[in-house]
């Protein structure tokens, strides 16, 4: 027997209505914040996620499911979407064009991590990205959109914000950093490697010896310049203003290397300690850095698979829908057959081919999630009519064929 690979997992009935709902869910929300639809391709050059992920995170470090194709080229399955959406924007010329492009995406992402709950090495993101438009405004636009989004699914998060900096403050504080690092014995080995690499992401270490060796460490909040000190105060005062509440983490780094200036992350309790959910902010030097001209960027993304874990443990939504079409006898499979055919022009239609008792076909439908049942034995036969049952509200009537379509 063959086996889906550790870590993969397979969407089939509810696992996959879930996940369908999810995405759909974020769809409708980030659509009335006028983002719009892209996919780009699974798969790519494994440099564009070394230069924008960065060589010093995990991701590139120790996750990418990299080979060299047949054609010898060094590819890799996606760990993360923004940098595939910033290299087919700019392949598209749209940093040359100017003016602001909003995206959402959803799909696989491919890390190799040890599985565990909430941990997959296939898993899905849903996640948006604005291009173009270096307002404050549209950072917390796009918390705003997720924590609306999260408020849909009605799960409890803590909103976790920081400012990282920009390219004048930035390099300043990472010296200051480095300088307080080095006078610490005892970091773990990979915090060790980090001060040369990238030192911001020590703050982000999971070990406690490391973050106890972190407690008098400078903050980056205390070492913003005034463009972006006055930002993240505006940032701030929006998301106040429109009650979506949040903890400042000046220890909030996040794992990927690009971001500057606003980072956040939505973590939530409800799959074990404090996982994060979603995360994203702003990365103004993304772009250029991947060859294109200096355009914003902002956005964030969301692990799908954690969002499917939480609402798992809560009651499912309800996914009955559609009709379920049924005789009680095999004289009468031809009519619903083609009632149901007309019906599908419009209706999700559930066909029973074979008579059976009313309960067993009443049992069939209430499985198969449907929302109306519909069914004809001798008596409606005769009256050229249909039973009815909403097996949502128990409503119950017999309607006229002729007139069925204008009562569903
Ligand atoms: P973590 O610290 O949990 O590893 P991360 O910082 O690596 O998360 P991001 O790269 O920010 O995560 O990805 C955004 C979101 O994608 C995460 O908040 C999480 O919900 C989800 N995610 C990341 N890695 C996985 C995975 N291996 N399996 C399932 N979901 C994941
Ligand atoms: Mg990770």
């Amino acid at each position: 027997m063959i086996n889906a690979l550790r870590g993969m997992k397979d969407l089939l009935d509810n696992d996959g209505k879930l996940y369908k709902f999810i995405v759909e869910t974020c769809e409708e929300v980030a659509k009335n914040y006028r983002y719009e639809f892209c996919e780009t391709p699974k798969m790519e050059e494994t440099g564009l996620f070394k230069r924008s992920v960065g060589e010093s995170s995990d991701i590139v470090g120790k996750e990418m499911y990299q080979f060299t194709d047949k054609g010898g080229n060094d590819v890799c399955l996606r760990p993360e979407g923004t940098a595939g959406v910033v290299r087919a924007f700019i392949e598209a010329k749209f940093d040359k064009a100017g003016g602001v492009k909003k995206y959402f995406y959803s799909g696989s992402m491919f890390r190799y991590e040890r599985p565990q709950r909430g941990r997959l090495r296939e898993f899905h993101q849903f996640g948006v990205e604005c291009f173009g438009e270096s307002s404050v405004y549209e950072d917390a636009s796009v918390i705003l959109m997720l924590s609306e989004i999260l408020n849909k699914f009605n799960i409890k998060t803590t909103l976790k914000i920081n400012s990282l900096g920009d390219s004048e403050c930035m390099p300043l504080y990472r010296q200051k950093l480095v300088k307080f690092l080095e006078s610490k014995d005892g970091l773990c080995e990979d915090c060790q490697r980090r001060i040369k690499t990238n030192p911001i992401r020590v703050l982000d270490c999971k070990n406690d010896h490391c973050q106890m060796l972190l407690k008098d460490a400078p903050l980056i909040t205390d070492n913003l310049n005034q463009i972006c000190s006055s930002e993240f105060e505006k940032l701030k005062e929006i998301l106040a203003q429109n009650g979506v509440k949040f903890e400042v983490d000046a220890r909030l780094v996040r794992g990927l290397d690009y971001y500057c200036k606003t980072a956040f992350e939505f973590v939530s309790d409800e799959i074990g300690s404090k996982s994060a959910v979603a995360g994203g902010g702003r990365y103004d030097r993304l772009v250029e850095f991947l060859g294109g001209k200096a355009t914003p960027g902002v956005g964030w993304a969301m692990g799908i698979e954690r969002i499917m874990e939480i609402l798992k443990q809560k009651e499912l939504p309800n996914f009955r829908d559609g009709i379920y079409i049924c005789a009680l006898d095999n004289a009468y499979v031809n009519d619903i057959y083609k009632i149901a055919f007309e019906l599908r022009k419009e209706h999700k239609v559930e066909v029973s081919y074979e008579a059976k008792s009313p309960n067993k076909h009443l049992n069939l439908a209430d499985k198969k999630n449907a929302k109306i049942f519909l069914c004809i034995g001798e008596d409606e036969a005769k009256n050229s009519q249909i039973w009815y049952k909403n097996l949502d509200t128990k409503e119950e009537k017999r309607i006229n064929i002729s007139n069925l379509k204008g009562e569903l």
